[in-house]
């Protein structure tokens, strides 16, 4: 009993291993809002260090447009690909910046790789997690160790391909993959930005948590306490 393996049980028996729903989807973005404005100052702190004092506001007026959205349209309980993909559109045309851009390409890729999928399994979760992530990549150019939000999401995905690997439960998933966005996060510390606008800093950087992958952390950490993992249908 209790072997990770027992717990891999698929829709003709076993324990379920939970799965991300549509209501999760929503509920994550709102705890991600309310997450983001109690900590807004906290997040312009650490960009007055190294870059321009407006992450934390270019993210609560983003969050607070995506949240305004969704009460106007409450998505249905079928299509969580669209809802990423709303939020993603509303991220561009509302957060300035890098953050704006970089954001809104990870939920219009985790919507695209989610497609029209009703819940996602953790597979389904991670692949497009790992999508987003590629995304932000493509777009940003950055890679890890640049002292960004990739710093935070690279090892994230790699929790929750760990844990796949592993047949842990999704719940177990989320906790492990927010623990390693925390760890990311912390780790841009004493790194030297070398994408965005920290980077005109050089080795001034150096000794400051990039807001961006501290964001991220925060991203991560709302998913693991926003979804009741529910077994699947
Ligand atoms: P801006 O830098 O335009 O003021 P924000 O302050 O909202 O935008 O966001 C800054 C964060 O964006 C940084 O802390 C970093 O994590 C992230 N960022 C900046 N440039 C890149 C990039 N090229 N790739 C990935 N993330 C980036
Ligand atoms: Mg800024």
């Amino acid at each position: 009993m209790g072997t990770v393996t027992a717990l891999s049980g698929g829709p003709d028996g076993g324990v379920a291993v939970g799965v991300v729903s549509c209501d999760d989807v929503v509920a994550w973005l709102r705890r991600f809002a309310v997450v983001v404005a109690e900590r807004r100052d906290e997040l312009t702190e650490l960009d007055a260090a190294i870059g321009d004092a407006d992450h934390g506001v270019n993210l609560d007026r983003g969050l607070r447009a995506v949240v305004a959205k969704l009460d106007e349209e409450p998505p249905g309980s079928g299509d969580l690909g669209a809802v990423l993909k709303t939020v993603g559109m509303t991220l561009v045309s509302t957060v300035g910046g890098a953050a704006g851009p970089l954001y809104g390409t990870l939920f219009l890729r985790m919507g695209a790789a989610a497609g029209a999928a009703g819940e996602l399994s953790l597979a389904g979760w991670t692949a497009a997690l790992e999508a987003g992530l590629a995304g932000v990549q493509a777009r940003g150019k950055a890679e890890p160790g640049d002292k960004t939000m990739v710093d935070a999401l690279q090892p994230a995905v790699r929790a929750l391909r760990d844990a796949e690997a592993a047949g842990a439960p999704l719940a177990e998933a989320l906790t492990a993959s927010a623990a390693a966005a925390e760890g990311g996060a912390r780790a841009t510390i004493p790194l030297v930005a070398r994408k965005g606008r920290a980077s005109y800093l050089g080795e001034r950087s150096a000794g400051h948590q990039d807001p961006g992958a501290t964001s991220s952390w925060l991203l991560l950490q709302a998913a693991a306490d926003a979804c009741h993992c529910a077994p699947g249908a």
